[in-house]
Parts: C-alpha cells; sequence; structure tokens
C-alpha cells in the first residue's frame, strides 16, 4: 500500500502496514534488521538510495514510514532518543529566540531548554498552557516556538491545540506538540494545525520498555530538510536493532493503547470513589477540568493517572510508593507493565522545587503508567497499597 492508500486505513491498520512493504530482495514480510554501516555503488553515485548508515538505513527508514503514517504527515526523522529529536529541533534556533514551554512538561525537555540551549543564548519560559491568555500574555516578541505537551506530565491537564496554534501561527511562531502521552492512536496534532509533532518512542509506540528512541513528524518540507541534515550532521541517529523493536512495538500500539485506556479508566474511577485518596487526576473523569476538551480532541483519555492521597504527607506517599507487587517503582512510562512514580524525586527532580510546586505539581504526588496487566489484579494492587497508607 502506498501513503495515499493509506491515509483511507484506520489507526490499527496503519500501526501495521504503513511505511512497511516486503523486503525487495527476499520478500521477507518484516523488515529485517539492516546490520551494516556502509552500502556498495555499481559506479560513483549510482546506488539504490543508501550510502552510509548514519545518513540512513532501510530499518530506520522503515519506522519513519509507520511513524509518519500513524501521525499523518509526510515526513518522519528518527533520532537516538526523544531528548535528541527534541534538541534537533531546538538547533534550529538561533541566539536570541525563544521557546515557549508548558510548564507542566517531561523534566529532561526543561532540563535541555534551560541548561543546554539557554547557555547559546536561547531563552525559554514555562508557562500553565490551559488558558489561551496566559499563552498570549507570554509571548514574546522573540519567541519562535510554542513547546506543547498534551496531556501534560505528570498533571494530566488538557490544552487546546487548535486555539494555540491559531495564537502562534497568527504571530509565525512554529509550533511543537510532544505527543508522547498520547500517541497518535489517541491525538493526532498534524490535523489541529501543528508544524511538528515529537515523540520518546521509548514510551507507548516501543511500548515494551526495551529501546530508547525518538521521532519528529511533520508536513513541511522546510523542517524535514533542516532535521535530515541535523541528523547527517550531528548523528543521533538510532541503531538498525533499535528501530527493529520500535517498529516490532508500533504494530500493536492500537490494540495495547485500548487496553492502557481502559484500565486507567477503572483505576481512575476506583481511586475517586475511595476516601484515602485525595485529588485525582484523569482527564477521562467527567469531574476533570480537562474532561471536555480532551472528548473532543482526543480518541481515548490515555494510560497516566496521577493522584494525591487524602493524606497528603510525603510519608504516606512512600508508604504507598513502596507496597505494591504488580506496580513497579520506576521512572518511564508506556510499557506494557504497569509503573509507578514519585515526580517530586524521580522524573521531575530536574526542575527546581519553588517552580515545580507552583506549577501545581505537589510534592506528593504519585503518578501511574497503567499497564495492559488484567484490570483486577492492578486494583487489587492498589487497594493494599492504599492500606498501608
Ligand atoms: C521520556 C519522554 C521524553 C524524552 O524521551 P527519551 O526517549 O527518554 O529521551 C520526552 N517527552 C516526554 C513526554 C517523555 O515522556
Amino acid at each position: 500500500m502506498n501513503a495515499d492508500d493509506m491515509k483511507h486505513m484506520g489507526p490499527g491498520t496503519r500501526a501495521v502496514h504503513a511505511g512497511q512493504a516486503p523486503d525487495p530482495s527476499t520478500g521477507a514480510v518484516m523488515t529485517p534488521i539492516y546490520q551494516t554501516s556502509t552500502y556498495a555503488q555499481a559506479s560513483p553515485g549510482d546506488h539504490k538510495g543508501f550510502e552510509y548508515g548514519r545518513v540512513s538505513n532501510p530499518t530506520r527508514t522503515a519506522l519513519e514510514g509507520n511513524l509518519a503514517g500513524l501521525e499523518g504527515a509526510t515526513h518522519g526523522i528518527c533520532f537516538a532518543s526523544g531528548v535528541a529529536a527534541t534538541d534537533a529541533i531546538a538547533r534550529c534556533l538561533r541566539p536570541g529566540d525563544h521557546i515557549l514551554a508548558s510548564n507542566d512538561l517531561y523534566g529532561g525537555t526543561y532540563r535541555l531548554f534551560r541548561q543546554v540551549f539557554g547557555p547559546f543564548g536561547i531563552t525559554s519560559d514555562f508557562v500553565d498552557m490551559s488558558t489561551v491568555a496566559g499563552v498570549e500574555a507570554a509571548l514574546k516578541p522573540e519567541t519562535k516556538l510554542l513547546w506543547i505537551e498534551t496531556p501534560t506530565n505528570p498533571l494530566v491537564r488538557v490544552v487546546d491545540m487548535k486555539a494555540l496554534v491559531d495564537l502562534a501561527h497568527s504571530r509565525g511562531i512554529a509550533v511543537a506538540v510532544d505527543n508522547t502521552f498520547a500517541t497518535p492512536i489517541l491525538q493526532r496534532p498534524i490535523e489541529f494545525g501543528a508544524d511538528l509533532v515529537v515523540h520518546s518512542t521509548t514510551k507507548y509506540l516501543g511500548g515494551h520498555s526495551d529501546v530508547i528512541g525518538g521521532a519528529v513528524l511533520t508536513n513541511s518540507d522546510e523542517w524535514a530538510d533542516k532535521l535530515r541534515f541535523l541528523v547527517k550532521s550531528a548523528g543521533a541517529v538510532p541503531g538498525p536493532m533499535d528501530c527493529f523493536l520500535t517498529l516490532r512495538g508500533t504494530k500493536t500500539l492500537d490494540v495495547r493503547m485500548e487496553r492502557h485506556c481502559s484500565n486507567a479508566q477503572a483505576i481512575a474511577e476506583y481511586l475517586e470513589a475511595d476516601a484515602r485518596v485525595g485529588q485525582v487526576y484523569y482527564p477521562g473523569l467527567a469531574s476533570f477540568e480537562g474532561h471536555e476538551l480532551a472528548a473532543r480532541q482526543m480518541d481515548g483519555f490515555g494510560g497516566m493517572v496521577s493522584f494525591l492521597l487524602a493524606d497528603d504527607s510525603i510519608d504516606a506517599a512512600y508508604r504507598v510508593l513502596s507496597s505494591t507487587k504488580v506496580f513497579t517503582l520506576a521512572e518511564s512510562l508506556g510499557g506494557v507493565e504497569s509503573l509507578m512514580n514519585h515526580p517530586a524525586t524521580m522524573t521531575h527532580a530536574s526542575i527546581p522545587a519553588e517552580e515545580r510546586r507552583a506549577a501545581g505539581l505537589h510534592d506528593a504526588l504519585i503518578r501511574l503508567s497503567v499497564g495492559i496487566e488484567t484490570q483486577e489484579d492492578l486494583i487489587r494492587d492498589l487497594e493494599a497499597a492504599l492500606s498501608k497508607a
């Protein structure tokens, strides 16, 4: 199937077939791991589209086509990690330029913008993106990039992509959406006008907690050229084995997301009804502030749930965090297995405590990446942990 056929296919079909064709040399149905650094040429410049492994590799090309098909993009560019993908976009800015990002976001993105790009004269601010007025007030004449995460991490706030894209484009500002939490199964930012979609494929796309990777998807030829130039010149490329593993993951993305969503919904409802639990953060709860917006711009509410205990002391949170058996206490998210995380000391420790608190991230917040295990086992595990709180 070519890219045009793919446009009419549903997400499950795209996940399996986008960018995939039987291997031309053998007919192998699954894309082989092309473990090679270089490619033979018949005469100088006469090659089959591949010259050197840093620039391109057929396994990587298959993954790029798959991810582009899932996001409805014309270009896919893969990187060695999610932060390498973010880094490549930020490198397209120049000293004096300004990035406006959401204040509830992946901690490593904050660290990259502030500590790596700050010294090169690229400034960044982090604001609550739940209102358009708040974002508008924080824009500067030198703002060149709006960096959106939705749902946000770890408070799963929902950001109005269409409204913010319209605002940014009216001022000539490019918009990047980190779609790691939602995945293209639940939300496709390009449909809302985003210029760039970023993924840590380490999470749901790979889906098995066994590989690190990143990608940028775009419909802009200009952005794609700039990013491919950086891939060639700066070289943060994923290896063929990593691309193969990620591709193996994406084929089941549609079915996995269905289970992640149904398990997370059940857990959020269970937690909300329990007197030992305080606030529950999940876009699928009718009581949640971003619920209606999420229902409009997403095809499901995702697998990430955060909550505070009614006793919101660190001690009580620590007791819960150390007493689950099915949930593993670990950083990261999006794998088949359920994980529990303490953002303040784990994933979000690189954000200064005052800034974390100002953004509404409580020191005792617990974040769950709900896996695809049997629902009753997950709830029983939480029940046992809550009894220790
Ligand atoms: C993990 C993550 C990243 C960074 O990706 P790596 O693959 O770990 O480099 C970026 N954004 C979000 C939302 C993430 O969860």
